[in-house]
């Protein structure tokens, strides 16, 4: 089915064509129409799923029908979580405006970097802001914009943003909002905080739910965070209580490490352990039939736990040190989403292992933005590139060669 057919302007479409969109994923073919007849959307929706042409479509059909801008204000307004979301959907919804014969303005507000380039970029008022909410209410404390004029709000991964500790930015930013207006409410997941918030937000919503990929595959959601190696530990045990995650399958480059980051995890109030080839085979049994019996919540582990062992239902895998090529990485994040079940994979990349990342990346066909969780703002400089990365002919290092030197520099920074 073409995207015409779902009542989009000829414009848009073709800007979905040019972006590769030759038809609309399930959840735009839901989505698409219900927003344009004004109503509320509550969707379950993953990235992947192509959710944020799903929102980003009918919301630009909606402001086509042009008002003048008028100062400071705001017609339409996308709420995410992190500031890589924040680009990337700033991106999609600017590229499918490409066409239309009154472009609208489009502004990408988000936290650690300079307020004023975003202040001066509101001036005149925008057509839709995509923003993180802190940086939000900053911008309307400082009277760059009002919030009183938007017609159409999004909360995009609303799940995250609670996730993240966002609730009350979100509760001021939706005391600024007018009563009247249309929501669009996206999340992967619906536990009861998210529920109230929808239920509070939406009106009689059109309910859409799609699983991310077919259902007979195991749904692996993907994910990558930016840190410091240094504070890997610290990040892992953030996320481990943040995000009640139970029963966590921990990768680390060397069997020292695995009994560091476990005994450290420990001593941080986790049920965690080690489980490596150091081990005896009875020590490695029996830490594994605890697992399973779920007595420990994280097991901290070398790629000797990577291929085999079928832990079914394991929830999260997070790749502490990163893998030392795409193939041990499939291994790995295989741990989890088995026999159908959810699961979540968790990469750190550090500034030293982000080359190595991009290559895993690149061989996975994969393009996850690399999320940075507040407080965990990478300080650490990258090392220059290595010698055999230079565009010498004859001396440039195989795709093999630079996994093993990326994989030997993670693994000789000094642990935390
Ligand atoms: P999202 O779920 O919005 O993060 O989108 C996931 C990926 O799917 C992005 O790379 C989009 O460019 C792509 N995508 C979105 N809609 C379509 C479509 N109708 N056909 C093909 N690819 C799409």
């Amino acid at each position: 089915m073409p995207f015409i057919s779902l009542g989009l302007a000829p414009a848009l479409a073709q800007a979905a064509a040019e972006l590769g969109f030759t038809a609309p994923t399930p959840i735009q073919t839901e989505a698409v129409p219900a927003v344009l007849a004004g109503r509320d959307l509550l969707a379950t929706a993953q990235t992947g799923s192509g959710k944020t042409a799903a929102y980003a479509l009918p919301l630009l059909q909606r402001l086509a029908q042009a008002e003048p801008l008028t100062p400071r204000r705001v017609r339409a307004l996308v709420i995410v979580p992190t500031r890589e979301l924040a680009a990337q959907a700033g991106e999609v919804v600017r590229s499918l405006a490409l066409h239309l014969p009154t472009k609208p303005k489009v502004a990408v507000v988000f936290g650690g970097v300079s307020i004023n380039p975003q202040m001066m970029a509101l001036r005149g008022g925008a057509d839709v802001v995509v923003a993180t909410p802190g940086r939000l209410l900053d911008l309307v404390e400082h009277n760059a914009l009002r919030l009183s004029g938007v017609e159409l709000l999004v909360l995009d991964e609303a799940d995250r943003l609670l996730d993240l500790g966002f609730a009350d930015e979100l509760s001021r930013v939706l005391a600024l909002l007018p009563a009247r207006r249309q929501n669009l409410f996206f999340s992967a997941t619906f536990p009861p905080d998210v529920q109230a918030l929808a239920s509070l937000l939406l009106h009689e919503p059109t309910r859409i739910d799609v699983p991310a990929v077919a259902t007979e595959e195991a749904v692996i959601l993907q994910q990558a965070y930016r840190v410091d190696t240094n504070r890997r530990t610290e990040l892992l045990r953030k996320l481990i209580k943040t995000q009640g995650w139970q029963r966590v399958l921990v990768f680390v480059a060397t069997q020292y490490l695995a009994e560091r980051v476990a005994t450290k995890l420990h001593q941080g109030d986790l049920y965690a352990t080690s489980f490596h080839g150091g081990l005896s085979q009875g020590a490695r049994k029996q830490a594994l039939a605890e697992f399973k019996e779920k007595r420990w919540d994280v097991v901290v582990t070398t790629d000797l736990a990577a291929r085999g062992i079928d832990i079914s239902q394991l929830p999260v895998v997070v790749n502490y040190d990163l893998p030392r090529s795409a193939v041990d990485y499939v291994h790995r994040i295989g741990r989890t989403g088995r026999a159908g079940a959810s699961g979540l994979a968790v990469s750190f990349v550090t500034p030293a292992s982000e080359a190595h990342w991009r290559l895993i990346e690149k061989r996975q066909g994969l393009s996850l933005p690399l999320e940075v969780l507040p407080g965990f703002e990478p300080k650490e400089e990258a090392p220059p590139p290595s010698p055999g990365d230079g565009g010498i002919k004859g001396k440039r290092m195989s795709k093999k060669d630079k996994l093993r030197a990326a994989a030997a520099a993670a693994a000789a920074n000094k642990p935390d």
